[in-house]
């Protein structure tokens, strides 16, 4: 997997201080997306162990509360085995910290990927311009929903955050 950047601390994209993760690779190619420079799978650089240590290094700081990750789409087909064994370590080192994941695919079909064992919160669905809505938090169109993913092996559990 090929990630853009990492920022180390960030008020956006999720609740609380966090670190972001912005990977490379989107098939969903949304109308007005922003992030089009990310859609490439081999924009930005490789994911590799140094990396995988650099954000556990910045995770590991008691004002971080979680860790994003985003894109692209981490759950773009060849990302899906890398992203899971990121949320894993992050889990395993920090289990006190949540992961938030932004995907372009509804929930209803990646919601048994072997990441979301370790993820707290989705926010699923492609950007819709046309739905799209300044007011709302944590996402850009009104389709997409803030999913407690724990909580969401029967029914869908959507967090209203707005
Ligand atoms: S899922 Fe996100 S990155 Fe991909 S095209 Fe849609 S808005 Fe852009």
């Amino acid at each position: 997997m090929n990630y853009i950047k990492i920022e180390s601390s960030s008020l956006s994209n999720g609740l609380g201080w966090r670190v972001i993760l912005w990977c490379a690779g989107c098939e969903n190619r949304c109308e007005g997306c922003h992030n089009k420079e990310t859609w490439d799978e081999k924009a930005g650089k490789p994911f590799d162990e140094e990396t995988m240590e650099l954000l556990l290094s910045l995770m590991d700081n008691q004002f971080i509360e979680g860790l994003t990750l985003t894109g692209g789409d981490p759950l773009y087909p060849s990302n899906r085995e890398t992203i899971a064994k990121i949320a894993e370590k992050v889990k395993e080192r920090f289990p006190e910290k949540n992961i938030w994941l932004y995907t372009g695919y509804d929930f209803e079909d990646v919601k048994d990927l072997e990441v979301m064992k370790y993820v707290d919160v989705c926010v699923d669905g492609r950007f819709i311009e046309r739905l799209r809505d300044v007011s709302l938090a944590f996402r850009g169109s009104s389709n997409q929903r803030i999913i407690d993913v724990q909580n969401s092996k029967d029914t869908v559990k959507v967090l209203d955050l707005d």
